[in-house]
């Protein structure tokens, strides 16, 4: 058999020990400590502007206090991102609010923000004008931030960006993670950067930085005795895996490269191929990561062949690759919620595939990648 490929395995650079050993020397295990503050400090310098970060256990409990501090409560109706993980929308059901998929526009793949203001404008009609609208920068990719930025500003709507995908990606020149009220990031093993679990809350406003501290560590009044007027929770990072993100920051723009040079090279290898599409930066303004590469194969223009056809035959060579997310609308869970939109997202989940993307694959290994494509969609 041969070596397995996988789509986005962690990637370490040899110098964690150092910063893990620094914690365990000095007993600082717990979530206070020098990694904890650097790894903050190094998470804002790089996203830049005036966000103030906060490290959290994961991208959900960050997303999760997100809501909180945006003010969502029981019953409300939040927008969200239709094509996403499920992590995105998760957060609003712990709270008991109502989420609203919105659709996909075929251009980024993110929220469609025609379909957005859409269902904005049937909230209002309904009486529950949404609290929040939660959109998402989806495989790196940002989202059409401007037009989602100007409905929020039109209808005084709170605005949250999933960036847990997006962590070197930019719009505009301005980094994503700096483009919502407050803006979520992720350190999963998957990640484009990993603490082999782990988030962070980013907001320019430093009372909500201010009260998701405090939120994520019990909500503990300051009183000498263990005092609390408000429910909490245990979201704190640990300092010894933050140890492990500030390895990681150093190496963060390296990863990016890397993984858009794994981009560049499928469609120097792919892009001539009839029915297979990128998802491609729509113009200078946009900015990926290229988290993972993602491609559409549509099988009306390549004689049947099928993005299950491709993904098996990867398969078969020992070599992961997956469909796009499924769409919200279409999860059993999530059946009786409202969606506007034109089907856009489920067009990409039929014909969507996620290539092997990880920072340290070598040439070989795209070599083999691309060989098995090109045997199963140019005809000899
Ligand atoms: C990974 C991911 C999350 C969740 O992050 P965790 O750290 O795994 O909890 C949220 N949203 C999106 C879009 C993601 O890809």
């Amino acid at each position: 058999m041969k070596e397995k490929i996988w789509i986005s395995p962690p990637h370490l650079s040899g110098n964690e020990i150092n910063f893990v050993k620094d914690a365990l020397d000095k007993n600082w295990i717990t979530t206070q400590g020098d990694n904890v503050t650097g790894f903050e400090q190094d998470i804002q310098l790089y996203v830049g502007g005036k966000e103030q970060a906060v490290v959290v256990n994961s991208g959900t409990s960050a997303l999760h206090l997100a809501m909180i501090l945006l003010g969502v409560e029981k019953e409300d109706v939040v927008i969200c991102q239709d094509l996403t993980f499920v992590a995105t929308i998760d957060p609003v059901m712990y709270i008991g609010a109502e989420p609203v998929m919105v659709g996909s526009e075929p251009a980024t793949w993110n929220i469609s923000p025609v379909y957005l203001e859409e269902a904005i404008q049937s909230c209002i009609q309904r009486g529950k004008k949404p609290k929040v609208i939660i959109w998402v920068n989806l495989y790196g990719m940002p989202a059409q931030i401007q037009a989602i930025r100007d409905i929020a500003q039109k209808y005084e709507i709170a605005l949250l960006e999933d960036a847990a995908e997006s962590l070197g990606s930019s719009y505009a020149g301005k980094k994503c993670g700096a483009w919502g009220d407050i803006s979520v990031l992720s350190f999963n093993g998957n990640k484009i950067i990993t603490t082999s679990g782990g988030g962070a809350l980013l907001s320019a406003d430093p009372e909500y930085v201010r009260k998701a501290r405090f939120l994520a560590s019990q909500a503990r009044d300051e009183a000498p005795w263990y005092q609390h007027s408000q429910i909490g929770y245990n979201y704190g990072m640990s300092n010894i895996i933050a140890g492990i993100g500030r390895a990681q920051m150093q190496v963060l723009p390296q990863r990016v490269e890397q993984r858009r040079r794994n981009n560049a090279f499928y469609r120097t290898q792919l892009s001539d191929i009839d029915g297979l599409r990128f998802q491609t930066e729509p113009s200078p303004e946009f900015y990926s990561n290229y988290w993972l590469t993602c491609v559409l194969i549509d099988p009306g223009k390549t004689g049947g062949i099928t993005r299950d056809d491709i993904r098996k035959a990867l398969e078969e060579e020992n070599i992961e690759s997956r469909p796009l997310w499924k769409p919200m609308h279409l999860q059993p869970v999530f059946a009786h919620c409202a969606y506007y939109g034109d089907r856009t997202e489920e067009e990409l989940f039929q014909q969507g595939l996620c290539l092997p993307s990880g920072s340290a694959l070598t040439d070989n290994d795209l070599q083999r990648i691309t060989e098995v494509i090109k045997n199963c969609l140019i005809k000899k």
